[in-house]
Order: C-alpha cells, then sequence, then structure tokens
C-alpha cells in the first residue's frame, strides 16, 4: 500500500476537470488489492473519516474531490483479469485505463463503445458515472455494457452482483442479507444523471452504475463487448 501524507504529494488529488477548487484531505492511500482496500475502508470507519474514492480525475463535477478525510485511489487496482473472446466479455480491475483497455482487446478485434471522448478515465469511474461517449449514439452508454460489478461496502462486505439476478418488486431491491428500500421518485425515460437510477422492475446492478461513489468502492467489473467495427474515414 502506498499512503501519501505529504500536501504537494496530495494536492494532485483534491482536482478533476471541474475547477472546484476547495479540495482538502489528510491522506491519500492507494491500495495494491482488495485486501488493502478493506484495510482502508477499515481505518476511515474506525477513526469516522469521510473517505472519497478516486478515479483518473477526468469528472467535470467534483465527484472525486474530497472536501476533508482520507482519499482512496484505484490507480494501482490495472490489471485486466480476463478477456474472453468466445463470449466477448472481459473482466476488469476498476483502475484499468480504458485507452490501454481499448488497445488490449483491439488485438482480439473486439471493442467496448461506450467510453467517454477522455481515455485517459478509469473503467471504474466510467462505471460510478454511467458514462457515455462518441459512439453511445448508436450504442448506448456504459449501463448497457456492465454485467457484474464487485463492490466493497463501508461495512467490509463484498456486494458482487451480475446482471439480470435481483430486481425490484414493491419498491424493495432484495438481495438476502441487504433489502434496499428505493426512494419514491422514478428515474425519467430521457438522459438523466441525477441522484440513483432508480425504476420500477429495475436490476440491482442499475443502482450500482452512476452512483459516484457513494455507495462503495467498486473493485472489479465484467463488461460485455462487441466485434470491433469496420475501419471508418471522411472525406471532406
Ligand atoms: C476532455 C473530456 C471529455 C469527456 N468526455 C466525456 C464523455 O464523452 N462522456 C462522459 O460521460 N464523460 C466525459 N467526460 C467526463 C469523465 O471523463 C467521465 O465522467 C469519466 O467516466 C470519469 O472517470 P474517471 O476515472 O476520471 O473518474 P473520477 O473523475 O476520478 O471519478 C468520478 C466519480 O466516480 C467515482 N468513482 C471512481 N472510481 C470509483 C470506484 N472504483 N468505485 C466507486 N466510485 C468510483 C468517484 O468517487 C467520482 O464520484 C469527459 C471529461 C473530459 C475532461
Amino acid at each position: 500500500m502506498i499512503i501519501k501524507t505529504k500536501q504537494d504529494e496530495i494536492l494532485p488529488y483534491l482536482e478533476d476537470t471541474s475547477n472546484f477548487k476547495d479540495g482538502s484531505a489528510e491522506k491519500v492511500f492507494i491500495p495494491q488489492d482488495e485486501k488493502e482496500v478493506f484495510d482502508v475502508i477499515d481505518y476511515a470507519v474506525k477513526n469516522k473519516l469521510p473517505l472519497t474514492i478516486s478515479a483518473a480525475g477526468t469528472g467535470t463535477v467534483a465527484g472525486r474531490i474530497p472536501k476533508e478525510g482520507i482519499v482512496i485511489s484505484t490507480e494501482k487496482l490495472n490489471k485486466i483479469i480476463d478477456i474472453d473472446t468466445k463470449n466477448k466479455t472481459a473482466v476488469l480491475q476498476s483502475g484499468v485505463v480504458v485507452y490501454n483497455f481499448l488497445n488490449e482487446i483491439k488485438k482480439f478485434s473486439l471493442f467496448y463503445p461506450p467510453f467517454p471522448t477522455e481515455k485517459g478515465a478509469f473503467i471504474g469511474g466510467n462505471v460510478a458515472t454511467n458514462a457515455s461517449g462518441e459512439y453511445s449514439f448508436r450504442f448506448g452508454p456504459t449501463r448497457k455494457y456492465v454485467k457484474r460489478i464487485k463492490m466493497i461496502l463501508t461495512t467490509g462486505e463484498i456486494l458482487e452482483v451480475k446482471r439480470g439476478e435481483v430486481f425490484e418488486k414493491d419498491g424493495i431491491l432484495d438481495y438476502g442479507k441487504f433489502k434496499i428500500n428505493l426512494p419514491s421518485y422514478r428515474t425519467p425515460e430521457v438522459k438523466c444523471s441525477a441522484g440513483y437510477y432508480i425504476k420500477d422492475s429495475m436490476d440491482i446492478i442499475d443502482l450500482l452504475i452512476g452512483s459516484e461513489g457513494t455507495l462503495g468502492v467498486i473493485t472489479e467489473v465484467e463488461v460485455f463487448l462487441i466485434d470491433e467495427l469496420p475501419e471508418r474515414f471522411i472525406m471532406l
């Protein structure tokens, strides 16, 4: 685990592309594996410290900028765990840089359409913001491509959810040991990033997508891929 305590080392974690200026943190923790993610969460809980999750910092709404407490950065959770060319899926740690991922799957003639224009973002940041980009007009946003999420909660428990297993019924998402009472509003059909995604009969995985680091630390995601698109060129 890398721990940064000097203010000049912490400064880069107090900004993203929002121009928000009032960030502040005591320490930045950079875990190298899930056990160390647990340790950071445990430290924050025991010391009653606010914990802000940081990915690449390309966000535009200051979601990764702490006001106080400590930061956990996913930058060392950067392994592409598996690329399943037969089933067209990939398993990634949340700190994988989108640019690197796109290059890696290109070797297998595969493509991941919903990446944002800023390819320096991390896949975990994309899932936490439900990013969409230039290909989303045709292929849809990140939400559509997330098959499984592994998230570590502030209780230290692991929430591992696969798409298609738990759905909303009577205002509740029943994950067995967690029963989540959903708020009464419903996310509109038009593109909307405000609040948690809440729909009738929704899949529990969609509550985590776009939750902006408020529910837990995403450590791993499994995503759907498509075949590489044909080369395009534009003549003016
Ligand atoms: C030039 C430019 C172009 C852009 N184009 C687009 C675009 O086309 N479409 C688009 O949607 N966005 C775009 N963005 C915004 C940004 O790139 C996306 O929001 C991106 O998904 C953020 O990823 P990140 O890794 O930088 O996350 P960060 O900015 O580091 O974090 C974003 C949020 O996600 C949370 N988070 C990050 N990782 C995790 C994790 N592992 N677990 C839980 N929560 C986590 C953070 O706490 C924070 O709330 C653009 C930004 C720039 C600068």
